[in-house]
């Protein structure tokens, strides 16, 4: 089916907002951070707090990591015939960067996460590149996965770059890889668009640049916090859900097109859905636009997930600290062994559940998929970790907020009681019975099998920051947790930032109880009779 692109009232009333600060911000981005001025070349982003609640904006601004990387982006989404054939996107990459490593580098590594061993082509190809708009000769390795785009001197710490490419990224067709968070959904007409641009290796702070292979489980992008603009030429009938806020009208269609600019503030990350049978339905939470798109038709599941996410923002925005962003968009993708996926200010919800069929009684799956996306806001998006090494610090704490908290707070003891059981401590007693335990502080593809990866970060770490909770209580426990959200938003922790957090917050000693739940395989002791 093939339905025109319909604005919303409430993007058409953000346009009206976000036009007349835009003079405002132009010449007076981040004041805050006056005393560390970018050095003259590096652009500066028009509409840099667009995306952020005025009320946020100062704290935004004294909060992000100075200098900021800059992502310009012009992309062009090519899906003509695309019954028939891959649909392509192909862009240029403007990236104004400074190197804030404290080192001296000789390159910059980005990542190009949709290639790699386990996928059916080298999706992202690079057709050109420039450094200090001289072109150079970048390097591919680790299954093309990382792009090294050299320096022509040295590039000292503190000094700034613009480096700008080039670049195609086909989709897959029908792919099964990676959960299907990047590609064409043949049947459903659907352009799943995470991973699509050439983005910088994410760095973690105690060892540096993450250079592994892409990984088999788990979230596959690490990244840092930077400022996109971003503009898509697409065909006008499709609509265009995206990570920030859209700048302006995309005017009148030449040729069946139309380009439509979006500005996000800072995210570690941007990505987009496509697709051209979509409704909409809207909630406002304080100030935040939630989007709940839906397969058309589905209005009654599309309409749960939309009160779904109101509640989950309403409770964590409480316990956890703002959301600082305007909008929250969350969209029916057609995903393949995952119920949701995270991104900044974009969730992907599994197709599945949009059926007429789908119990909405409560609890639900779908109200704790909705609830446990919403929560990644704050542990993913807001503060970042390294998923590769160490993902149940976002994975395990998310999915005990939602399957306990969550429950408990908008329902009642019993029910989260319910969902505890199931979710939590039934997998966790029957695997542990099986010998089948692990410890969860490990890479995501050191785990002998997807579901020990599954049950480590998903089963055992959340009965692991419920031991804490148990330990601590329930002031001292989101007491740390909102302390950690406001000291490392926009940044990235580690395991040891959050036990300090804990730690501080409740003045007790808890590295008995860390290293027995995250650092050893002793389940046994922790089995019910
Ligand atoms: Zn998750």
């Amino acid at each position: 089916m093939t339905f025109a692109s319909r604005p919303s009232s409430a993007r058409m009333s953000l346009q009206v907002q976000t036009g007349a600060l835009l003079g405002a911000l132009l010449f007076a981005p981040f004041a805050g951070l006056a005393q560390t001025p970018p050095a003259p070349h590096r652009p500066v982003m028009p509409g840099i707090l667009d995306a952020i609640q005025p009320d946020e904006r100062d704290i935004v601004t004294d909060s992000v990591p100075p200098d900021l990387s800059t992502y310009t982006i012009s992309a062009e989404l090519m899906t003509d015939g695309a019954s028939a054939a891959a649909p392509e996107i192909r862009g240029s990459l403007r990236l104004g960067w400074t190197n804030t490593t404290g080192e001296t580098l000789d390159a910059l590594p980005f990542r190009l996460y949709a290639n790699g061993p386990d996928r059916e082509h080298d999706a992202i190809t690079i057709a050109g590149a420039t450094v200090d708009g001289e072109p150079v000769e970048p390097t591919l390795t680790v299954d093309n996965s990382i792009l090294t785009v050299p320096f022509a001197e040295p590039l000292e710490r503190g000094e700034d770059s613009i480096v700008e490419l080039s670049f195609v990224s086909v989709l897959p067709v029908d792919s099964s890889s990676h959960y299907g968070i990047f590609g064409f959904d043949s049947e459903e007409g659907s352009l799943a668009m995470a991973q699509w641009y050439p983005i910088v290796a994410g760095r973690d702070p105690d060892d540096g640049w993450m250079l592994d292979p892409p990984s088999e489980n788990g979230d596959p992008v690490f990244s840092d916090t930077a400022l996109y603009d971003v503009s898509v030429r697409i065909e006008e009938r499709f609509e265009l859900v995206t990570t920030g806020v859209e700048q302006r009208d995309p005017g009148a269609a030449t040729d069946g097109r139309v380009t439509r600019r979006f500005l996000s503030g800072p995210v570690r990350d941007f990505t987009m859905v496509a697709d051209d049978d979509l409704g909409l339905r809207t909630r406002d939470v304080e100030g935040i636009t939630i989007n709940s798109w839906f397969p058309t038709g589905q209005e009654r599941v599309g309409d749960a997930v939309a009160t779904y996410t109101a509640q989950a923002l309403t409770i964590f925005e409480e316990l956890l600290g703002p959301y600082p962003y305007t909008e929250l968009d969350i969209v029916s993708v057609p995903l393949n062994g995952a119920a949701g996926v995270e991104f900044p200010q974009l969730i992907y919800i599994g197709q599945g559940y949009y059926d007429a069929g789908q119990t909405l009684q409560t609890p639900n799956a779908l109200d704790f998929t909705v609830a446990h996306e919403v929560i990644h806001e704050w542990f993913y998006a807001l503060v970042g970790n390294n998923q590769y090494d160490h993902a149940f610090i976002d994975e395990g704490l998310t999915n005990f907020l939602s399957a306990q908290v969550y429950f408990e707070r908008q329902y009642d003891e019993a029910v989260a009681a319910r969902v505890v059981d199931r979710y939590l401590v039934d997998p966790f007693d029957s695997t542990v019975r099986r010998g089948d335990d692990q410890i969860v502080d490990q890479p995501t593809d050191d785990f002998p099998t997807g579901n020990s990866y599954v049950y480590a970060a998903y089963v055992k770490a959340p009965l692991g920051f419920r031991a804490i909770q148990a330990e601590i209580g329930d002031t001292a426990f989101f007491a740390a947790l909102r302390a950690y959200v406001s000291e490392f938003q926009f940044r990235v922790a580690t395991p040891d930032d959050l036990l300090d957090a804990f730690e501080e917050a409740s003045g007790e000693d808890l590295g008995e109880l860390w290293r027995h739940w995250f650092e050893a395989a002793e389940g046994e002791r922790d089995l019910q009779d």
